[in-house]
């Protein structure tokens, strides 16, 4: 990212509002309130706006995993009224990019019909180009899908979740919806190592931030906690956080949640001076984390809490994959093999079980921890295992 952007990314404000529920007369208060605050109502005007909502896979939105309709009704709304040429609702899901994919996806996480009645369009268009990233320290280039390719003006509309692999979902990690259908999985076997990783993914937020304004609307009115971010618990929070600048949205998220150490995004954009340290150096223009902070919010089991398995990761990852959790099928799998279509490494086998049914069964020896397998499982079928002499040690 040039030196100019991340200057005028660092100084944002987080506008932090509080909103019990999905009350469209509540929402539409508080965001407009917001881009006003943050002054994006001028970036608005005779553009053709894209939304890239969080749709990581088909899901009911009480659920907390998914972008709730209400929120994408009253966004679209609103941006119209402040004068945008048009709204277009763009993502990639996990799994194949496809026109029947996207349509099953959208009709599932129940946005279909609420998109086109505020006047907005779903897209269906599943080319990609090419967005160049020459400050890149991962990758210098990354395949984007088309509309948010083409968009001046983009609206980052993202939930606050707990995450298996980066700890926490909500500003900068849900960028990598921008990048198409199975190329995400390529992505996960490139940077199985969740520091780089976090390091693409900045990678990614900083080259979309150079040539596009993005604000980022995180939903944390019902997020996700546990075991984030499809196969957790929903958990009311009662907040929506508005930012031009991810990763100080993520600072203040963690925050809010009271989180021990910074999630691997969040460590990566501070080490690249895109936010602050610490969030108390963050510009709030209305509440603070702290008067609106979320009591015991719930992180995934692969958290990495005990000394010991710090220590063990830190040999450049040597020892980490042995001590790590581990994702394990179980015996509730259906055989739908979704999550061997989707892991990276090819490192789920199909087998028959005794009566003849299909399962899905993990070869552990080439598994990289990216917890995909989870994440997109429709069943909740594939749990977090922590290794045993981890969890002694903890309890010691
Ligand atoms: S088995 Fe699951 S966690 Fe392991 S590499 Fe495959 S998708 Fe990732
Ligand atoms: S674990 Fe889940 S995704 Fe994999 S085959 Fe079984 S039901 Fe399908």
């Amino acid at each position: 990212m040039c030196k100019e952007t991340a200057m005028f990314l660092k100084e944002q404000p987080v506008y932090l509002g509080k909103c019990e529920d999905y009350t469209a007369g509540e929402i539409e208060a508080l965001l407009r309130d917001a881009l006003a605050t943050l002054g994006f109502e001028e970036k608005v005007r005779g553009e053709q706006v894209v939304i890239k909502p969080n749709l990581v896979r088909k899901m009911a939105p009480e659920l907390g995993g998914t972008t709730h309709p209400v929120m994408l009704d009253v966004l679209i709304r609103l941006l119209l009224e402040m004068g945008a040429q048009s709204v277009l609702v763009a993502e990639s899901p996990g799994g194949v990019y496809s026109p029947g994919a996207l349509s099953s996806v959208y009709t599932g996480c129940g946005i279909a019909a609420v998109v086109k009645q505020a006047g907005g369009n779903l897209n269906y268009d599943c080319s990609y180009g090419t967005l160049s990233c020459p400050d890149g320290e991962k990758t210098k280039n990354f395949q984007v899908i088309t509309p948010i390719l083409k968009a001046r003006v983009a609206i980052n509309l993202c939930k606050l979740k707990s995450h298996g692999m980066m700890m926490l979902s909500a500003g900068a990690k849900n960028l990598f919806g921008t990048i198409p259908g199975v190329m995400k999985f390529e992505m996960h076997a490139r940077f199985p190592d969740s520091g780089d990783f976090a390091g693409m993914l900045a990678d990614l937020n900083a080259a979309l931030a150079r040539e596009r304004s993005v604000l980022t609307v995180c939903d944390g009115i019902v997020g996700m906690e546990g075991n984030g971010p499809t196969g957790g618990n929903p958990r009311r929070m009662g907040v929506v956080l508005v930012s031009e600048n991810p990763f100080n949205l993520d600072l203040a998220a963690q925050q809010l949640l009271s989180m021990k150490e910074d999630a691997p995004l969040t460590a990566e954009g501070i080490r690249r001076g895109y936010c602050p340290a610490n969030a108390q150096e963050l510009d709030f223009p209305a509440y603070r984390p702290e008067q609106l902070a979320v009591k015991d919010f719930k992180m995934p089991d692969t958290e990495r809490t005990s000394t010991l398995q710090k220590v063990l990761t830190v040999h450049n990852g040597r020892y980490a994959r042995f001590f790590e959790p581990r994702p394990k099928i179980g015996r509730d799998c259906r055989g739908c093999l979704e999550c061997v279509r989707s892991c990276p490494k090819k490192t789920i086998e199909v087998v028959t079980d005794k009566k003849g049914r299909k399962r899905a069964r993990i070869v552990h020896d080439g598994c990289i921890k990216c917890y995909c397998c989870q994440e997109l499982c429709p069943f909740g079928c594939v749990k977090i295992e922590k290794n045993p002499l981890i969890s002694l040690v903890s309890r010691l």
